[in-house]
């Protein structure tokens, strides 16, 4: 299932996103190689022993052998999805950059189920479908504005202006691509944080994209992060 959806390397996120796995490191051998060294042990390949070991490193919250491996993403998203994950400190990042290269013309436009109301206090938000009607024009709303966005981007460009200042006027639904390196450990917090009900849908769903090329990468790592409730080491 997973390698099916998979298979060339990248998850279709949203309209005009995606997570690709542009290269790894990683496997369950590692956090099992890295905790045993305490003991001046190697092993070559898993069995049932190693299984239960990652799964007691994760459960008592031993994070260190989690971090001896590697996932190199390229991501696209669009930037109020960018601003929430360059957040995670523990990780590096290089992204586009719209003072070097033209700024991209796709922006972000919620499916109409995925255009919501607030509805509750501050700190017990829950996010409703609202009418089909108040949807299409929030659609329409956010297209009349990124085309205006941009038509004032391609003018102030055309007219001499430095792209660094043009791209003032972009929207923060302007895509943008950028590349991520993490280690497990913190991809799991990441993931723990960011595919969780309480994160933002949009950010959500490149979280659980994040979380399928941590499950086939390191599926028994995966299986007892689940385990423990889906809590860091
Ligand atoms: C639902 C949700 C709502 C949010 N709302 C807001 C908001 O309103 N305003 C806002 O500003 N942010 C908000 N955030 C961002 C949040 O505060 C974190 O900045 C973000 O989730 C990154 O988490 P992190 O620090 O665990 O990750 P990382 O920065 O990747 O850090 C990983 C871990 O390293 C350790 N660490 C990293 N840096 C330090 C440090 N300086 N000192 C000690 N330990 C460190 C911690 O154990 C940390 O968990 C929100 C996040 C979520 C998920």
């Amino acid at each position: 299932m997973i390698a099916e959806v998979i298979a060339d390397g990248t998850i279709q996120v949203l309209d005009h996103g995606f997570v690709r796995l542009d290269d790894s490191m990683a496997d369950d051998l590692s956090v099992v190689n890295a905790a045993r060294v305490s003991f001046a042990r190697r092993k070559e390949a898993m069995d049932e022993s190693d299984e239960g070991l990652i799964r007691f490193l994760l459960r008592e919250r031993h994070g260190t052998p989690f971090e001896h491996n590697s996932f190199r993403f390229h991501i696209r998203a669009p930037l109020f999805v960018a601003r929430e994950w360059f957040r995670h400190r523990v990780g590096s990042f290089n992204e586009f950059s719209m003072r070097y290269a033209r700024a991209t013309d796709d922006f972000y436009v919620p499916e109409p189920e995925d255009v919501r109301t607030q509805v509750g206090k501050p700190g017990s938000y829950s996010f409703e479908p609202v009418e089909p009607e108040l949807a299409e024009a929030t659609r329409e709303e956010l297209r009349a504005v990124y085309d205006a966005a941009y038509a004032t981007y391609e003018r102030l460009v055309e007219r001499g202006v430095a792209r660094e200042l043009a791209r003032l006027v972009m929207p923060v639904g302007a895509y943008t691509e950028f590349y991520w390196t993490i280690n497990a450990r913190s991809l799991m917090n990441f993931v723990s944080l960011r595919a969780a009900e309480t994160a933002q849908r949009e950010i959500r769903r490149y979280a659980e994209a994040c979380e399928r090329f941590l499950e086939e990468k390191m599926p028994v790592t995966y299986a007892a992060f689940v385990a423990a409730g889906r809590i860091a080491p």
